[in-house]
């Protein structure tokens, strides 16, 4: 039998990480049904009939962001066997608060308190499995230490099909035991009980009591207000804030360890400073350009791709090509289509190939040992002015490599309409591909001007500047970004298999678009070429290769 376990936890908690750790490399990626969040899922590789769900990252079961109505939808309605909640333990105040919300669901929990390589306060395993009702693992998913015994767990939890939840004051539990009573037969759960009593619109909805039912439940909801005097939001909230305070304190011995700098703080003190941070961070993408698409002894990229474009697909695949034609005597036709379609089109796009993934290497190792974070911090400031928040950096910088990858990294925003905003503004980025294009019109039209050539790159970027501010002007994406609320994780090495994974993740959403969408217009572009108005398409071709002869690209 399979079971199915959800994955969740805060952003930043290593979800990815172990997610990436714990399943095979047979991975779905996909979004969640009628949204732009991101949804994955594998098997355990140690063994497959665990199937995990990777869970946005949220930090609630509110409806404030379409991350956690995606997720709670999920628990609720879809009911996995298990919650495997992910804690990050260097946090564990704030990350607690969900879990006191996910052991509301009535789905067994398994939590797994991540980080561990760098966490040195002591917990007390067994008073947290007894405040928690759950069992409790130590991992890190970096270093890949404790899964197998947390995914025993998940397993043997997932038998048990129920979960004692944390209990808040006598009085709430009361209205809570009534709400129940209250609603349609199948929905007489806690959780939802949970929600009618807060207030949550969405499940009132939902539910669509009975107007004598909802002025009990308002009754309800106002004693309670005014024994505590305060709104039931807050209430419910500081509830769970004091029981995490309560187990704090009874199952963490804080390592007095406060005033020491740690070596993280000591480099973010420099790469973060108020007047180094941009230079150091140009300084370093200038270094890594340079190696990816430069024209020096060391351009690694640039070599590659020269390399893929005169001897590859320049000379060796055609000259193949030819010999194949020429052998099985196939008809002109079919091989012009094979040639001058196929070849050279798909070919043109996969030489790129060497240029991206290396850039896509050093961004990867920049994003695995925590630098890209504070990256989108620095550049938050900027970026608010048009309305864009700094997470959007990420995105577009990779967009300068290929619009594909860049497009999909901004799925890791968790704000809807940041996140939308981000997709409609990081095509008008000039990657690689458009470079060659902007040469060809600056030396056909424009007398080679280099002038021309910079400015179509500086135009791009005042694209997505100007589309970014008219777009706020929309209801739609009207408002401030989110705060910029981001857990910068400690600096370390990056892990070879998570930066190969990375590149491999963006430079195949590349490959696969070459091998599918350009390869379908090649054969159309092709079509069009030799079949269409003879004089005049020959003329514009023969013009543009001249030109392409003349300019030398
Ligand atoms: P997600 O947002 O929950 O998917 O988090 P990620 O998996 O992207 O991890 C966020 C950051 O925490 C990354 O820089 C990871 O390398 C780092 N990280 C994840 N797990 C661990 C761990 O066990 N120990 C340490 N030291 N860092 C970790
Ligand atoms: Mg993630």
């Amino acid at each position: 039998m399979e079971i199915k376990a959800a994955l969740t936890g805060n952003p930043n908690c290593g979800k990815t990480t172990l997610f990436n750790a714990l399943t095979s490399s047979k991975q779905r990626v996909g979004n969640w049904p009628g949204v732009t969040v991101e949804k994955k899922e594998g098997t355990y590789k140690n063994d497959p009939s665990i199937l995990i769900q990777d869970l946005p990252g949220i930090y609630s079961l509110s409806p404030y962001s379409l991350e956690e109505v995606v997720a709670r939808s999920y628990l609720v309605q879809e009911h996995p066997d298990v919650i495997l909640d992910v804690v990050d333990t260097s946090n564990l105040e704030r990350n607690l608060y969900l879990t006191t919300q996910l052991l509301e669901l009535d789905i067994p929990v398994v939590v797994g308190l991540n980080m561990m390589d760098i966490v040195e306060d002591k917990i007390d395993l067994k008073k947290l499995v007894r405040w928690l009702n759950a069992p409790v693992v130590e991992v890190s998913a970096l270093k890949k230490q404790g899964l197998e015994s947390l995914m025993k767990q998940v397993k043997n939890e997932s038998a048990k099909k129920e979960q004692k939840p944390f209990l808040f004051s006598r009085s709430i539990e009361d209205a809570i035991g009534s709400i129940q009573r209250l609603l349609p037969e199948t929905k007489q759960t806690r959780w939802y009980a949970l929600k009618v009593l807060e207030n949550d619109s969405r499940i009132l909805e939902e539910l669509s009591l009975s107007k004598t039912d909802q002025q009990k439940i308002t009754k309800l909801r106002e004693a309670i207000e005014n024994e505590f005097d305060d709104d039931i939001e807050s209430i419910l909230t500081a509830q769970r804030y004091d029981f995490i305070e309560k187990l704090i304190q009874d199952c963490v011995k804080r390592k007095r360890t406060k005033h020491a700098m740690s070596v993280s703080d000591r480099i973010d003190s420099i790469v973060t400073n108020r007047f180094l941070a941009l230079p150091i961070f140009v300084l370093i993408m200038y270094g890594i350009y340079t190696i990816a698409m430069g024209s020096t002894p060391f351009s690694i990229g640039t070599i590659g791709t020269d390399w893929a474009n005169d001897v590859l697909f320049g000379e060796t695949i055609p000259g193949m090509m030819g010999s194949v034609i020429q052998y099985f005597h196939i008809n002109p036709i079919l091989a012009s289509l094979l040639k001058d379609g196929i070849v050279a089109g798909v070919g043109a796009t996969l030489g790129f190939v060497p240029q991206i993934l290396v850039l896509f290497v050093f961004l990867s190792i920049l994003e695995d040992c925590g630098y890209m974070a504070r990256v989108a911090f620095i550049m938050d400031r900027l970026f608010r002015k048009f309305g864009l928040s700094g997470k959007s950096f990420i995105p577009l910088l990779v967009a300068t490599g290929c619009g594909v990858p860049g497009i999909m990294a901004s799925r890791t925003i968790e704000q809807d309409r940041d996140r939308k905003l981000t997709i409609m503004t990081t095509g008008f980025i000039p990657c690689g591909a458009k470079m060659p294009i902007i040469g060809l019109f600056a030396g056909a039209i424009f007398g080679n001007s280099s002038l021309v050539a910079t400015s179509a790159f500086v135009i791009g970027i005042a694209a997505v500047v100007v589309s970014g501010i008219m777009l706020k002007k929309f209801k739609a994406f009207a408002g401030e970004p989110a705060p910029f609320v981001m857990e910068l994780p400690a600096y370390h090495f990056p892990s070879l298999s998570n930066v190969l994974h990375s590149t491999w993740e963006r430079g195949f959403s590349f490959i696969k678009r070459a091998g599918t969408l350009i390869l379908l217009s090649s054969i159309v572009l092709w079509f069009l070429q030799s079949f269409g108005f003879v004089n005049v398409d020959v003329k514009i071709n023969m013009y543009i290769n001249d030109e392409i002869n003349m300019y030398n690209f």
